[in-house]
């Protein structure tokens, strides 16, 4: 199916480490060499003797199988991990930048291979999978070239001047355990990893089941771009047990998934006093104001609620639109929607690929089969399409959803978007802001400065003007992450790194202590000290 090549891995032979029956052989179809695969999950740590199979949804039959680990494996990575820590967190942040500058060139280099890797195990348009590459790249600069700002020691003020001297240093938490979803299986295989190396720290990451070879691939590349093998542990295995054992040794826990699994690894944390950011989920709302381009909006809207077929944590799928312009953005995002090419295909020319399993297109499903059977309008879409693959679902755009409606409240994740007229500006921030989520918002208006105003009322950790996800998720400088039930904590910016380090501060005083001197009463210090407090305050000092 696909024309490109994989770099490193040549096309011929049979691939995964599962039974030869003609059955599981499926070199021909994916055109993987078996040493290439075995490569890969030799870095997972274990001595089960077991495997599981990762499936494509491109090709239905297993791409490869994965040894699994026990949660002695596990206990054996945090070792490991720990050994490799002490050493990398006496190298110098120079160093560490410089390998992570290396990953960025290996990333655009070995782009095709990862791409063509991402696209079998996930179904994604390639466009989609580019962006992986694209947000990879743009995390590993922004850390490299920013790592002195964030992890340097700071001179701080101290109590009194000259005679106290206080820096903050910034320590690693130790190991870091990060449990990853599988809707983006290259950016969230090492996004969230990457600022936890610069800081000092080690990894044990457990990916998700259904994108393995894409996290292991990924891990090559750490080790190419110079990062010490030992410093990022991978184990794999199913999330309660595997992920369990993870949440149950880490100094520091960064999962993304669904609230439900967030929930259990924040009171995993909270039992053990660790700290934790969690990526949650969304039911992100678009407004498109009475003043917006609606073309532009219209087009922004494709993308907004059908990249990546709707699994992104911030695509959009409640969509407010101002009365005034309601009819005139509905034709024109119906018509560019209808307008998509659809596949389960390696192409570039795909707009929209697969979903990613049968759960999900039963629940995407599910969700547009309870919407219509009470009451909601498709105005196009809403139909499963195996003849274009095997979990291919429309773009669908769904009017008249109400509130007994699973997709009204429910996060669907998958390519459906509810659409809803609005009357005024306060009745769509009131709308928008209704529900348990915060994660994205997106708003539409030729105003910038009268968007800007209105994101401040939403109540999402990001918000994008005039661009749906992407002007917030690429601006590595900017804090990204849930508020209300979609997380706790910041991915990218200096919280992403930050999280990772333990503020520790150091004073030294000299010359005088902070006690009596010379025999000087209690009370006598106590009146200096106050003469000293009026006169540092009366100097403007913090
Ligand atoms: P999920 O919670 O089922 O699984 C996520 C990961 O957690 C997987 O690796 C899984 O094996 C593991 N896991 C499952 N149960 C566990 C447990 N009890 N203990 C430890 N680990 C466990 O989520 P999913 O369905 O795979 O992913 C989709 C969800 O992720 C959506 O809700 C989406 O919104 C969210 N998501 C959020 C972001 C973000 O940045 N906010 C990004 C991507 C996905």
């Amino acid at each position: 199916m696909s024309e490109h090549s994989h770099t490193g891995a040549p096309s011929g032979g049979s691939i995964g480490d599962g039974p030869a029956d003609p059955e599981h052989d499926t070199t021909a179809a994916y055109g993987l060499d078996r040493s290439y695969v075995s490569s890969l999950t030799r870095r997972i740590v274990s001595t089960t003797g077991e495997t599981a199979a990762v499936a494509s949804p491109i090709g239905r039959r297993p791409l490869a199988h994965v040894p699994q680990s026990s949660p002695a494996d596990v206990a054996e990575a945090f070792s490991r991990a720990r050994r490799a820590q002490a050493s990398w967190a006496a190298t110098s942040v120079d160093d560490r930048a410089a390998a992570l500058l290396r990953l960025h060139d290996l990333l655009l280099d070995r782009q095709e291979e990862l791409i063509d890797l991402v696209l079998w195990e996930s179904g994604k348009a390639r466009k989609d999978a580019y962006l992986e590459v694209a947000h990879l790249a743009l995390t590993a600069r922004y850390y490299a070239r920013t790592a002195h700002q964030h992890l340097d020691t700071v001179r701080v003020g101290g109590m009194f001047p000259v005679l106290t001297r206080a820096e903050v240093n910034r320590v690693p938490k130790g190991v870091v355990g990060i449990i990853s979803p599988w809707n983006y299986p290259l950016t969230m295989a090492l996004c969230d990893g990457l600022p936890a190396l610069l800081a000092g720290n080690a990894v044990v990451i457990k990916p998700d089941a259904q994108t393995m070879l894409t996290a292991l691939l990924a891990a090559q590349l750490l080790d190419e771009a110079g990062f010490p093998p030992e410093l990022w542990q991978v184990v794999a295995g199913p999330g309660p047990e595997v992920g369990g054992a993870i949440v149950s040794q880490a100094d520091y826990v960064c999962f993304t998934g669904s609230t439900a699994t967030g929930r259990t690894i924040a009171r995993g944390c909270a039992d053990r006093l660790v700290g934790c950011s969690l990526e949650l989920g969304g039911k992100n709302p678009m407004l498109v104001l009475r003043d917006a381009d609606v073309q532009r909006a219209a087009e922004g809207a494709t993308r907004a609620v059908f990249s990546n077929a709707g699994q992104l944590c911030v695509s959009m799928e409640r969509l407010f639109v101002a009365d005034q312009v309601y009819d005139r953005f509905v034709d024109a995002f119906v018509s560019r929607t209808e307008a998509m090419t659809l596949g389960a295909s390696h192409d570039w020319s795909v707009d929209m690929g697969s979903l990613i399993s049968q759960a999900q297109l039963d629940a995407v499903t599910a969700h547009v089969e309870d919407a219509v059977a009470k009451g909601a309008h498709v105005l196009t879409g809403g139909r499963h399409r195996p003849d274009l693959g095997p979990y291919v679902f429309e773009p669908t755009i769904l009017e008249g959803v109400t509130a007994d409606m699973e997709c009204f409240g429910l996060e669907t994740f998958g390519p459906v978007v509810s659409i809803y007229r609005f009357h005024s500006e306060d009745e769509a921030v009131e709308r928008a802001n209704h529900g348990p989520y915060g994660l994205n918002a997106s708003v539409w208006t030729r105003d910038g400065a009268r968007g800007r105003a209105l994101a401040r009322r939403i109540r999402c950790g990001t918000v994008n003007v005039n661009e749906a996800y992407g002007a917030t998720f690429g601006s590595l400088a900017a804090p990204m992450g849930g508020m209300g039930e979609s997380g706790l904590g910041r991915r990218q910016g200096p919280e992403g790194v930050l999280r990772y380090t333990e503020t520790q501060s150091v004073a030294t005083q000299r010359l005088a202590p902070i006690s009596p001197l010379l025999g000087m009463s209690e009370e006598t210090h106590a009146k200096v000290m106050t003469v000293a407090l009026r006169v540092l305050n009366k100097l403007g000092r913090a």
